[in-house]
């Protein structure tokens, strides 16, 4: 038997200050939903998606309804699930779905593939009864006044390459412009699971697939923990972050190590604006990041959120 655990994340990047409690008591909210589900005996998969799809329907979080816009002011989502016996599930490009972590599930589930992106998602959504949604309603007016802002100051975010290039985390973790979700649990049965969601980065390239629904960067689960990534998916996958992460937990590094080494490693690579949570096979958990942010929540509590220190 495992302790039954979970942690989540509300995205890393740069949170502005007046908007801190929200992100604080979604995450923990999030947390409690999951560890709620695991104390009443359910799977650590059953705990992740549940977590996920509460911040899905926040609109708060970057994922779901509350998603970031595309360049054309569009929302896109990506959503992705693996547990520890290496089953994987994912969607991208996903444009009317509710909550496209349970349509990950069906991929999971239902299919003999991994990952479905594009128009013929609203497709397996129809044959296996997940709720859809009108796509106006996923965009909040907080994200569109974003987009509007960055679009009038000419920003083509992660399309122009000197923004790319950037070193400055103002630039690449723009506020609003990230703020995937993420939750790690373990069941009492000692199974692990990962899911995660997002519309990805603000003013993305139409079609533009992150690094949550790619195996490996944004996410992994197997027999020796489960970890999921946020922050700028284009350099999350040239390291294949979670995947790092998780080997380094194989190999029986203690998860606060591993975590902060793998942040290490990103910046050290690639000079990347990510972080991390995780979670070990016995339930230990931890969270790194080189943004300025990250909200983490755990059932017992909010935890802080802000690269070791609350903001101002
Ligand atoms: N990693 C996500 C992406 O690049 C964005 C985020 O974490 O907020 O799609």
């Amino acid at each position: 038997m495992s302790d039954a655990k979970i942690i989540v994340h509300g995205g890393a990047g740069t949170i502005r200050p007046r908007l801190w409690a929200a992100y604080r008591e979604g995450a923990h909210v999030a947390a409690c939903i999951g560890q709620q589900v695991l104390n009443r005996g359910g799977s650590a998969l059953e705990a992740v998606i549940e977590a996920v799809v509460n911040m899905e329907d926040n609109p708060v979080f970057n994922c779901g309804t509350g998603s970031c816009l595309t360049l054309d002011g569009r929302v896109e989502c990506d959503a992705f699930v693996m547990t520890n016996d290496m089953r994987i599930g994912a969607v991208s490009i996903v444009t009317n779905v509710k909550n496209p972590v349970r349509l990950a599930r069906i991929v999971m589930d239902h299919t003999v593939h991994h990952v479905i992106a594009g128009e013929s998602t609203n497709r397996l959504a129809d044959a296996h009864g997940i709720e859809k949604i009108d796509p106006h309603a996923l965009i909040v007016d907080r994200r569109r006044r974003r987009w509007q802002e960055m679009m009038d100051r000419g920003l083509e975010f992660m399309v122009d390459p000197e923004l790319e290039a950037s070193d400055d985390p103002a630039d690449l973790t723009d506020e609003d412009a990230m703020d995937t979700v993420g939750a790690c649990a373990v069941d009492k049965e000692g199974n692990v699971a990962v899911a995660g969601s997002t519309g990805g980065i603000m003013l993305k390239y139409p079609g533009r697939i992150g690094d949550t629904p790619m195996p490996g960067a944004g996410n992994y689960a197997g027999p020796s923990g489960a970890v999921a990534c946020t922050g700028h998916g284009e350099a999350i996958m040239r390291v294949c972050l979670a995947k790092y992460c998780y080997d380094l937990l194989e190999q029986g590094v203690p998860v606060a190590e591993a975590t902060s080494r793998s942040i290490a490693h990103l910046t050290d690579k690639v000079n990347g604006f990510a972080g991390l949570i995780a979670i070990d096979s016995a339930g230990n958990r931890a969270w790194a990041t080189s943004t300025p942010n990250i909200p983490v929540g755990v059932a017992e509590g909010a935890v802080d959120i802000s690269n070791g220190q609350q903001p101002a």
